[in-house]
């Protein structure tokens, strides 16, 4: 674990060596701190945008006017990040002027949770000016400063108190619990992929039930999209609900818990990409056939292997009786006479020139799937002329 720390200190050196300062922050420091994996190592300095795109070879300008800078470093991204203190927030989502500091405190402040707001020097001297440490012993999300005011300058804070309460498997103090019951409302006016970055987090920690109790005790949930139109569905989700890794496993979820939601329209409400739409109705066409047929070839055939894990964890979330398993998922796909449609031994103008007569239509699509599904359940061997003679006893409907 001190090995991302020791292979990031080359960057905290030169900066320094330079005059500035520069410090470990946030999430990789409280997660050094309680033991957990660290994700990504995010860096903090007094140094300028400009002055760090001086100093090392690659940089990445991903976010200049917010002070922030990629350094790529052996292979690996660094976020680097200005000092900064934030101006007034007017809209409860962004401050309205950013400006740059030279001091490590006033950046410390602005951050949202006492555990995020620790820094820690090269010499591994740990910065915690709000007690952040204490609060990782107890296992407690609270403010850094006063709850109501931090909650209204940016609501997506509320949704993050939750996320890491999943992840982490923390309470949220009383007082900043207290405040998220209060100001829920405001997140109706946040924008709709910030929220779905922090609830596909939530949905994936592994403390899920601590978040989703949270969602459900202080009504946040009723300012979510979908949600927001369908309450009861709170009430639907297993109480022991396991982490879903993906936000299209949760769309699927969902919308096997209450159908009369579409997976089209928890996309569109959500704002997700057409990857998560294919992963979500991948994962629901699976479990339909998995609930009235059982795991077969045709089931393992046209999942993406991608989805093999989320579709897993979705079944055995249905509270079905008998679980699906990875293995059997895979050694039936090891089985499969083929494992996509190019592996056919015939193809779209194999079936043209046996039916010369008839016009290109949907007739065609529909032979190339039956035939598909027959080698797939091994109904005929993937040979041309054996598949011709199946062709013989099925003919298609032409039209
Ligand atoms: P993860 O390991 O999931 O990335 P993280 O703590 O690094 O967790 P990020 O969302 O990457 O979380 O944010 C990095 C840091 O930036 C946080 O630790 C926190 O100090 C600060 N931060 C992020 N979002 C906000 C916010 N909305 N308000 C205040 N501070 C924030
Ligand atoms: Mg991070």
């Amino acid at each position: 674990q001190n090995q991302w720390f020791m292979n990031a200190l080359p960057i905290i050196e030169t900066i320094e060596k330079h005059g500035y300062q520069a410090f470990f922050v946030g999430g990789c420091v409280r997660d050094l701190l309680s033991g957990r994996p660290i994700g990504d190592i995010d860096i903090t300095t007094s140094a300028k945008p400009e002055v760090i795109q001086e100093l090392f070879d690659k940089v990445i300008p991903v976010g200049i006017e917010h002070g922030t800078v990629i350094v790529r470093y052996n292979q690996v991204s660094y976020e680097v990040t200005t000092f900064r203190s934030e101006g007034e927030y007017s809209d409860n989502r962004h401050p309205d002027e950013v400006t740059f500091i030279d001091e490590l405190d006033k950046d410390l402040e602005r951050r949202d949770f006492t555990i995020n707001a620790l820094a820690m020097n090269k010499d591994g001297e740990i910065i915690d000016l709000f007690g952040g440490q204490e609060d990782i012993q107890q296992k407690i999300i609270r403010t850094v400063g006063n709850a109501s005011e931090r909650f209204k300058e940016d609501a997506l804070r509320m949704i993050r108190a939750l996320r890491f309460s999943s992840q982490l498997g923390f309470r949220i103090h009383s007082n900043t619990l207290k405040q998220m019951t209060t100001l829920r409302s405001d997140i109706q006016h946040l924008a709709v992929e910030r929220i779905e970055k922090e609830c596909a987090k939530l949905f994936a920690g592994d403390y899920v039930s601590y978040g989703v109790n949270y969602l459900e005790q202080t009504e946040i949930y009723r300012y979510l999209p979908v949600f927001s139109k369908y309450p009861i569905l709170i009430e639907k989700v297993n109480p022991d609900l396991n982490p879903l890794l993906s936000f299209g496993e949760c769309i699927a979820y969902f919308h096997l818990l209450l159908p009369d939601v579409t997976v089209k329209e928890w996309i569109k409400s959500w704002k997700c990409s057409n990857q998560l739409l294919r992963e979500a109705n991948e994962i629901v066409t699976a479990y339909h056939q998995y609930n009235n047929i059982g795991l077969d070839n045709w089931l393992v055939y046209n999942l993406e292997t991608d989805f093999y894990e989320g579709f897993v964890r979705v079944s055995n979330l249905m509270g079905n009786n008998r679980k699906v398993s990875l293995d059997n998922l895979f050694k039936l796909q090891n089985e499969l006479p083929i494992q996509s449609r190019k592996m056919l031994a015939i193809n779209g103008n194999d079936l043209v020139a046996l039916f010369p007569d008839a016009k290109k239509g949907p007739w065609l699509q529909k032979l190339l799937r039956d035939i598909e599904k027959a080698v797939v359940y091994r109904e005929v061997p993937n040979s041309k002329q054996e598949i011709k003679e199946w062709i013989r006893c099925n003919p298609p409907v032409i039209n």
